[in-house]
């Protein structure tokens, strides 16, 4: 608690856990999507059907597993840990949210500083022109829907699997990380991707203190300094409380 009392700049990294608690399901791990049966139902694994690649050649495949996801995912909504850490920017000099979740929670908690590293389902672009759309949800799409304007086809703007991330994303996050963090947290990720543990395994480097709060162990948990065994959306908000008094 000392160490968070005395932060000024916090790094706060979440994944599909934290979302868990809003009802999400999440990808790996218990629980997880694709716990059971890593492919899809027509017998392609998930990482195939949602690629680039796959979107390039049958779009309607894609489409088909994000509107199917879209409509399990629909009526969820942040929960407690969203806006803990929404309200967080108010007590701390900088709260910078790198997100892999793309369910645009963090945003609709009330946080302003978001990387969501992975993009937001509810942004929607053409695959040809300039059209963009934000939408609150996908009622009312077609199951391969196009653009408005030009009638190309049209895509969430997310990271499908075998694509590049957004150079102004990763470019953001390196400013900040140049300025320094005294805090970091990794909260609700397997942590699989480098560029989501690089920050831990650089703060350890450097005595910067880590928290993960996940209920299962994962390769980060020996390497951060306080290791919270627990679901985020109670944890944070008992942090919250503890902070307050
Ligand atoms: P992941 O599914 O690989 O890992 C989830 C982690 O959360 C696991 O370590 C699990 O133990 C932990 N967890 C489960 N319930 C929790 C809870 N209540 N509190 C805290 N932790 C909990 O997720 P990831 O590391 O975020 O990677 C998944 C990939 O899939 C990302 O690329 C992401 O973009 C995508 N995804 C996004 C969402 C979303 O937007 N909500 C949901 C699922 C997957
Ligand atoms: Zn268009």
């Amino acid at each position: 608690m000392r160490d968070l009392r005395s932060a000024r700049r916090l790094l706060v990294i979440t994944g599909a856990g934290l979302s868990a608690d809003s009802g999400l399901p999440t990808y790996r791990g218990v629980g997880g999507l694709y716990e059971d049966d890593p492919n899809t139902e027509d017998g392609i694994p998930v990482e195939v059907a949602l690629s680039g690649s796959m979107f390039r050649q049958r779009p309607e495949l894609t489409w088909r597993h994000i509107l199917q996801i879209e409509r399990a995912c629909r009526s969820a909504q942040p929960n407690a840990g969203h806006r803990v850490i929404a309200k967080w920017a108010q007590r701390f000099d900088e709260v910078c949210v790198l997100t892999q979740n793309i369910d645009g929670f963090h945003r609709m908690a009330g946080s302003t500083h978001v990387i969501d590293i992975h993009g937001d389902t509810r942004n929607l672009l053409c695959t040809q022109c300039d059209w963009r759309q934000s939408v609150e949800d996908y009622a009312g799409l077609a199951d391969l829907p196009r653009c408005p304007k030009c009638g190309a086809v049209i895509r969430p703007d997310v990271v499908l699997f075998d694509e590049m991330l957004d150079p102004a994303k990763i470019a953001d996050l390196a400013a900040q990380q140049s300025i320094g963090f005294d805090m970091i947290f990794s909260i609700g990720t397997s942590a699989m991707f480098p560029y989501i543990a690089q920050p831990v395994w650089e703060a350890a480097q450097e005595a910067v203190p880590t928290v993960e709060i996940n209920p299962q162990s994962t390769e980060l948990s020996s390497l951060v300094t306080y290791s919270i065994r627990a679901k985020a959306a109670a944890t944070l908000s008992a942090l919250d409380e503890a902070l307050e008094n």
